[in-house]
């Protein structure tokens, strides 16, 4: 995680400046409709969970994300619990993981009416490219590489393409990707490490 503690009110601002494009999605579509499909809501707060969101703080920042689309009752019965079993402290108990880009990129595949996946995988080309430009202001000329490794099904060298781009003004070079140990480019392959790499370099 990130090693300090985040509140909901932080996580706008967390979003738009460390969030790989999975995550900014989810939260660009919870805060466009108000709501986001169970798989969505899981994938989310599994991520937030990681991140350093304490269970207390999910739950104020789910609660004023649906607003008034729900009443408090519904939203203790249906969706409290769900945050709270995501957190391991209702039902098994279970001390569920965040999901790493593998398990998002091959299981529960989305259907049309669902934002959860990876975008790079599961969009469709010309709704990722607007995505690209919309999201990170990523020109065309720079989404032809992008593209051409999400047709290769190289989701993670696409997403590491644009961690280098989003990251060059902290300095980050074409080919370096989230960093170098032991002579070896570290690619994209977690959600929450691109974007606790992502703090770290704004700290640096
Ligand atoms: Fe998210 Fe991984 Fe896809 Fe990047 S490659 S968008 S981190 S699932």
């Amino acid at each position: 995680d990130f090693g300090e503690t985040i509140t909901a009110d932080m996580i706008d601002d967390l979003a738009l400046k460390h969030f790989p494009l999975c995550m900014r999605n989810l939260h660009d579509r919870l805060r466009k409709d108000r709501h986001l499909k169970h798989f969505g809501r899981l994938q989310y707060t599994l991520f937030l969970k990681a991140l350093g969101v304490s269970v207390e703080e999910a739950v104020v920042f789910w609660r004023k994300a649906y607003g008034g689309t729900m009443t408090d009752d519904k939203f203790n019965k249906e969706y409290k619990y769900n945050i709270r079993h995501s957190y391991g402290l209702e039902g098994k108990r279970a001390n569920y993981p965040a999901k790493s880009c593998q398990t998002i990129l091959t299981s529960n595949q989305p259907g049309p009416t669902e934002s959860h996946g990876c975008p790079f995988r599961h969009f469709s080309p010309d709704n990722l490219q607007l995505t690209l430009s919309a999201t990170f202001g990523i020109p065309a000329a720079e989404q032809t590489e992008i593209m051409a490794a999400v047709k290769g099904q190289h989701y993670h060298i696409a997403c590491t393409r644009v961690f280098e781009l989003t990251h060059a003004k902290y300095g980050v070079k074409k080919g370096e990707g989230l960093g170098t140990a032991n002579g070896a480019t570290e690619t994209v392959s977690h959600p929450n490490r691109y974007a606790a790499r992502s703090r770290e370099l704004e700290k640096e």
